[in-house]
């Protein structure tokens, strides 16, 4: 079976987010057709939208599989349940769990619920910045590299953890 490798933010702000992120990460490895292939450094960010709720905690995390991205999806979706993500009305409330498929080989997806790359990849720091720390030279299907897009992508009040 051909393996992909794919790119999965990962973002917490509830539930001790450093551990959400954690476990998330040995779930995700522990995945069937699965393995890791780099872990970025945690990023602390401000919310994004409702303002009145604490801060974020993100990473990037790369892997191989050969599981397709539909069913990756549902895997990562699985994976948010298990940590207890409540899915509520309001758009980017807090969350012990979020889990985002940035890119999934150079394929460009769009399908009713997966769209890939992710929409926000360019946009948000959070993403941008440990995807690019894992992946400079990394080409996103119709946007140049990482290290080209993150030029034009400002900190927005991130700050990467040691
Ligand atoms: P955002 O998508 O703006 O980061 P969010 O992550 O909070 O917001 P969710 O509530 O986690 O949004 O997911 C909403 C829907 O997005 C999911 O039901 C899923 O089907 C869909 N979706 C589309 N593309 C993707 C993708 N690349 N990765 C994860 N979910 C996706
Ligand atoms: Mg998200
Ligand atoms: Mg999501």
């Amino acid at each position: 079976m051909t393996k992909e490798i794919a790119y999965i933010g990962l973002g917490s702000n509830l539930a001790t987010p450093e551990i959400q992120i954690n476990t998330a990460r040995n779930a995700i490895t522990a995945l069937p057709e699965v393995s890791e292939v780099a872990f970025s450094s945690l990023y602390r960010s401000p919310p994004m939208g409702p303002q009145d709720q604490p801060d974020y905690i993100n990473a990037v995390m790369a892997i191989t599989t050969g599981l397709p991205a539909i069913q990756l999806l549902r895997q990562l979706q699985q994976i948010e349940l298990d940590h207890g993500r409540v899915r509520k009305d309001e758009r980017w409330g807090a969350r012990t769990l979020d889990l985002d498929i940035l890119l999934y080989g150079q394929q460009m997806i769009d399908q009713p619920d997966l769209i890939v790359p992710h929409y926000g990849l360019k946009e948000r720091a959070f993403v941008l910045y440990p995807l690019q720390e894992i992946a400079p030279e990394l080409e996103v299907p119709g946007q140049g590299t990482t290290t080209e897009l993150l030029a034009s992508c400002p900190l927005d009040g991130l700050v990467r953890l040691s």
